[in-house]
């Protein structure tokens, strides 16, 4: 991605050109343009409004994406670049250097910017949306009627709406990956509970799975070692309240963090004994993305939890040489007390998306552009990029072509590319990936939804300036803090058992208490 990012930044002649080379590369050069469809129309007159759009991916908003100009035929706005810090990958960086410049385009959007809009709506600096909404937005009122709690969880305090979110689809996100053949090849059976994977571990540690004659088998790996931190689940812990790792949580009607737990105690202690046994990556904190790539490539990976559908995908790439491979999911093994819990799922409502600042002049227009993109046309346009370039209906469903479907790239960054799928408010809809996702994959998903094992996401809270003046003074501390101790007691350099009454006290002196407080008090007025 980062040649496209420097590719689209080299100037409009450049970035015309990439365009259509890309849609020569699509063989898309002959299809025709939209069709002009009038009752899309949001203005009579074109009219053209700012953006800045900024995401680590995309770090500005290009007006020669294909599905921009599509849009732009549809509804006749278009929109005009003005993203602020577009050298940099830091959205939030790049939303202080806007703020601090005082001169806001008509909308501002990108990654994570709720708690920006939700802090600086109030005091002035975006507009509230509830009434536009309720007047001019049918699609995006009747999407919030049917989801009221989605509303409620992205709210500011002062119970406005500041901004339209991206809506991810979709339910189950990671799961619990294993190496059946291992499995068939050591007689075994996928394990049922935590005790089981204990032993199958230990029978990838010590009975040569990949018959090289050598003691090299990494039993439990992860991509992202939080994802050796979610094992605590299967001590009754939990890692995390949503789809950001570290998150607070609620058990009956209060917040709490994860990092307190008795099950989290009791998992990390069993964790750091897994460890110590080698049946846990020993550079699971350091060998880092890559690390999925090679154990797996290298046929030394037996077990993992990550991404049904890119890592179901490992299944064409690696059997090509190791023969036999089969990757595949297995149900959530029950925890210690019978509990069969994924933890991970696609959250329902995301921080990014755009909102409308004080200064734009035309915020109806604006809220009915807004609009646009919850319609059906502008759903799919979003989704899937342009119809009769991109994809095609076939029985009233949209479909990738086979250019799409075929290209060495993946499908996910071709969207990027031309503009669809990217942080506008819009609603995803998963049938864009189903149409890329393999047999093994969406075979895995059926089975985590044919069980109940998801629990509820913590949707977040939002604060006031007092409330935040206390989670912004003592939370950044803390969790290094917690982070800090984690690693240890898994690296063995920390006891949990004997560490822990200090380990609380020591975060209530440093205000956990008072953290907690203020984000109860945001919850109950958020949520009741
Ligand atoms: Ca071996």
């Amino acid at each position: 991605m980062k040649t496209t990012t420097e590719t689209l930044h080299g100037g409009r002649k450049s970035m015309h050109r990439l365009t259509l080379s890309a849609a020569l590369l699509m063989g898309a050069a002959m299809a025709a343009p939209v069709l002009a469809d009038d009752h899309l129309k949001v203005v009579d007159t074109p009219l053209e409004l700012t953006v800045h759009m900024h995401h680590e991916r995309y770090t500005s908003y290009d007006e020669s994406w294909p599905v921009e100009l599509a849009a732009r035929e549809m509804t006749g706005i278009a929109l005009k670049d003005a993203t602020i810090g577009s050298n940099s990958k830091e959205s939030r960086e790049a939303f202080n250097l806007l703020i601090a410049s005082g001169d806001l385009p008509d909308i501002v959007g990108g990654l994570a910017i709720k708690d920006n809009v939700n802090r600086y709506g109030p005091e002035g600096a975006f507009i509230a949306l509830d009434d536009l909404i309720e007047e001019h937005a049918p699609n995006i009122k009747a999407f919030f009627d049917a989801n009221p709690d989605l509303r409620k969880a992205i709210s500011g305090a002062d119970g406005k709406l500041y901004y339209i979110p991206y809506l991810p689809d979709g339910f189950y996100g990671r799961g619990y990956f294993i190496r059946q053949d291992w499995l068939d090849k050591l007689g075994l059976e996928q394990p049922q509970n935590v005790q089981e994977v204990h032993d199958v571990l230990v029978a990838f540690r010590d009975r040569d799975p990949n018959g090289n004659g050598k003691k090299d088998e990494i039993p439990y790996f992860a991509r992202q070692w939080e994802e050796l931190i979610r094992l605590v689940t299967l001590w009754d812990g939990r890692s995390s309240g949503s789809d950001t790792y570290h998150d607070f949580f609620v058990q009956d009607g209060k917040i709490t963090h994860p990092y307190i737990g008795e099950g989290y105690r009791e998992g990390m202690k069993n964790l750091a004994q897994w460890y110590k046994e080698g049946l846990i990556d020993p550079e699971v904190f350091t060998r880092g993305a890559s690390s999925r790539d090679f154990l797996l490539g290298e046929n030394l990976g037996g077990m993992t939890h990550d991404w049904f559908a890119s890592t179901a995908a490992y299944n064409d790439k690696v059997s090509q040489t190791v023969e036999g491979f089969n990757f595949i999911a297995f149900i959530p093994p029950a925890s210690v007390s019978g509990v069969r819990m994924e933890e991970h799922r696609r959250i329902l409502i995301k921080p990014d998306g755009w909102a409308i600042s004080f200064s734009n002049e035309h915020p109806v227009e604006t809220i009915k552009y807004f609009d646009f993109w919850f319609t059906p046309e502008g759903r799919n346009l979003s989704n899937f990029g342009v119809e009769g370039v991109h994809w095609t209906m076939v029985d009233g469903k949209p479909r990738f072509t086979d250019e799409v479907l075929k290209i060495d790239t993946s499908v996910v960054n071709q969207m990027y590319a031309i503009g669809a799928q990217i942080v506008r408010g819009y609603h995803q809809d998963y049938a864009y990936e189903e149409q890329w996702t393999n047999q093994i994959a969406l075979d895995g998903i059926k089975l985590y939804e044919s069980g109940d094992y998801l629990i509820p996401d913590f949707l977040g809270v939002s604060f006031n300036p007092e409330e935040q003046a206390v989670y912004d003074k003592y939370w950044p501390s803390i969790r290094t803090y917690m982070l800090e101790r984690q690693q240890a007691w898994i690296l063995g350099t920390g006891d949990i058992e004997a560490d822990w009454a200090d380990y609380l006290a020591t975060l209530d002196t440093m205000g956990l208490n008072d953290v907690l407080t203020v984000m109860q008090t945001a919850y109950d007025r958020q949520y009741n």
